[in-house]
């Protein structure tokens, strides 16, 4: 497995319980990629389009998640826009608002919050990205 070139980790409280998601930023799309997918235990096709990538990779088993889930969020150099990175910030936050904001593990939110969220990932990446770059055009965010 490649190594990323930068690691650290940000952390929340927003839902009363510390959270930590772990970043690792690659060199290029294609050490990003494998290691993503070998992290989810899917083979490696580079013919797959992948910006960037999200996955839970320890912690987050049935019948209830463990108290400190490891999520890695997977970026690499040439793709770390405001668009990306809200996306996949997405992806973690749907976990962990499964795990600390629904009640209850069996919760019928289940199907929605732990499947596919790529709809949710991408409407707010999207808004994100769309309403920084009006901020710049009007001039409060300065490059
Ligand atoms: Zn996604």
């Amino acid at each position: 497995m490649t190594r990323p070139f930068i690691r650290f980790r940000v952390a929340t409280r927003t839902t009363g319980i510390r959270r930590q998601v772990f970043v690792h930023v690659y060199d290029n799309r294609e050490q990003m990629h494998e290691a993503h997918e070998i992290a989810r235990g899917k083979p490696y096709d580079p013919t797959d389009d992948v910006g960037g990538g999200l996955a839970v990779q320890q912690g987050f088993r049935w019948p209830r998640p463990e108290v400190t889930p490891i999520i890695v969020m997977r970026l690499w150099d040439g793709q770390l826009t405001t668009r990306t990175i809200a996306h996949e910030a997405t992806h973690a936050a749907a976990y962990l608002y499964f795990m600390d904001a629904v009640p209850g593990w069996n919760s019928r939110a289940r199907a929605a919050l732990l499947g596919d969220h790529e709809p949710l990932a991408y409407l707010v990446g999207d808004i994100t990205a769309e309403v920084v770059k009006q901020l710049y055009a009007h001039g409060c965010l300065e490059s």
